[in-house]
């Protein structure tokens, strides 16, 4: 009942040519029947990337903005200005951003709100580091990051929200978590839906894995009872590789 999602989050890299052209090479491929495709691209990319995109299944998202609708912010992206060029998702609370960009749980939280404003659906991450997993609190931290997202969303909102579980440390490093493990942390993620919400919301929401995702280990991901797909990085930069993160889904 719930469709699987493959998101592509290209972070940094991709001129708007670049992307112009990796839409040619997917548009009709990376389009599989049953599940939902996103490519997250940098804000410049976006205009080509939509247009490009235009007509196929694939959809667009961006991978930051501010929750402000306007004002004195310089550098920031707003959501109207996203959503004036089709894009429909974005991703919110990326480790990057919160490692590097000063993102807290509670910016994350007032920019899941806003999302709703502009028709976004926001892809919320969330995922614990290194050293917290080896002091065995993953699902604490994933319980504070997941309750603090969500806090103020109505039923209706929850319902719709993406979230991606991320365990930090196995992102870009090409240790990816089992399927299995990354499925237990999912499904401690869905029951804590159920107790901010009900268990018709945590049924309803997807909730992705992320980190060193490559075609040939999405299946076992997919396999698992909670994982309803998965959010992308190095392997979404290739046509190729992402068609068959698609299909594999
Ligand atoms: P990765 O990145 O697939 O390159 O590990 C995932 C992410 O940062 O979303």
């Amino acid at each position: 009942m719930r469709k699987p999602i493959i998101a592509g989050n290209w972070k940094m890299f991709k001129t708007a040519a670049e992307a112009a052209s990796f839409a040619k090479e997917v548009s009709g491929k990376a389009e599989v029947e049953g599940v939902e495709s996103v490519i997250c691209a940098p804000f410049t990319a976006l205009p080509a990337l939509t247009e490009a995109l235009q007509g196929t299944s694939i959809q667009v998202g961006a991978q930051n903005f501010h929750w402000e609708e306007n004002g004195a912010f310089t550098g920031e992206i707003s959501g109207a200005m996203l959503q004036e060029l089709g894009v429909k998702y974005v991703i919110i609370g990326h480790s990057e951003r919160r490692a590097y960009f000063a993102e807290t749980d509670e910016t994350v939280n007032k920019k899941t709100l806003a999302a709703f404003q502009y028709d976004l659906t926001p892809i919320v991450c969330v995922g614990e580091k290194l050293e917290e997993r080896e002091a065995g609190q993953t699902k604490e931290v994933c319980k504070e990051q997941t309750v603090a997202a969500l806090k103020g969303l109505s039923v209706e909102q929850a319902a719709q929200v993406v979230i991606a579980y991320e365990p930090i440390w196995a992102i870009g490093t090409g240790k990816s978590s089992t399927a299995e493990d990354a499925n237990e942390v999912i499904a401690y993620i869905r029951e804590l839906v159920a107790e901010a919400f009900d268990a018709q919301t945590a049924q309803s929401i997807r909730i992705q894995y992320g980190g060193s995702v490559k075609p040939n280990n999405v299946k076992e991901y997919m396999g698992q009872s909670d994982i309803d797909g998965a959010l992308v990085g190095g392997a979404s930069l290739q046509a190729d590789s992402y068609i068959q993160l698609v299909e594999g889904a």
